[in-house]
């Protein structure tokens, strides 16, 4: 199936710098009806907080770069320089089979892979309200180093740097509230694209007689 016909479910993209809040924002897009998540693989370790196969994947350094040998990933990147992340080509194919719109969590260098070779695919960039704020989010999760912490804040100077190059939309995390209502309308008006609804719409004109 074809983007253009508009029967080809959504691919979603949602990035922003480490604490802005993206992963609560998904969540808020996972609520509605007919969509589905992309679950990566990664190599870093697994946090007390995570279970396998729920948030990630947790995988060795060689079992992905089998993966990665296979062709298997949509896009990875090595993120942070330190860990890799993958997204699995399958989810894409699960998503077609299955009529659901697919939602990724991936960095900048994922959402540069993914605009390439799925131009239809939609990418949302999520906001911090400031660098104060965004440093507090992160001290405040307790579960990472000073190092840790200012390497995430110089990715995010770095991110929000690019982030006019690939993203169609900017949502600016102030207020979770707000901002989970501003993702989901997002998403709700790009299912009511005319070209997402040709086929809804030819079925009807034909039960009128019509033809387009
Ligand atoms: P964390 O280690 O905090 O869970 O994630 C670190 C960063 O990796 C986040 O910016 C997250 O969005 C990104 N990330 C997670 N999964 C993927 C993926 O499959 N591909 C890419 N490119 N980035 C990912």
């Amino acid at each position: 199936m074809n983007a253009e016909t508009g029967s080809v479910p959504l691919v979603l993209i949602v990035s922003g710098p480490s604490g802005s809040g993206k992963s609560t924002l998904v969540q808020k897009i996972l609520e509605m009806p007919g969509t589905m998540p992309s679950i990566s693989w990664t190599t870093r370790q697994r946090r007390a907080t995570e279970s396998s196969g729920k948030c990630y994947h947790f995988v060795s350094e060689a079992e992905f770069g089998a993966m990665v040998a296979r062709g298997e990933f949509l896009e990875y990147a090595r993120v942070f320089g330190k860990h890799s992340y993958g997204t699995p080509k399958k989810w894409l194919e699960e998503s077609r089979k299955r009529g659901l719109d697919l939602v990724l969590e991936i960095d900048v260098q994922g959402a540069a892979q993914v605009k390439e070779k799925l131009p239809e695919s939609v990418a949302i960039f999520i906001l911090p309200p400031s660098l104060e704020e965004l440093e507090r989010r992160l001290r405040s999760r307790g579960q990472d180093s000073d190092e840790e912490i200012a390497r995430r804040l110089a990715k995010a100077r770095d991110e929000i740097a690019a982030f006019g190059k690939y993203y169609d939309f900017c949502v600016l995390n102030e207020d979770v509230e707000s901002a989970g209502r501003e993702v989901q309308a997002i998403v709700t008006a790009l299912r009511c694209t005319s070209a997402r609804r040709r086929d809804r719409v030819q079925e009807l004109l034909a039960s009128f007689g019509g033809k387009v």
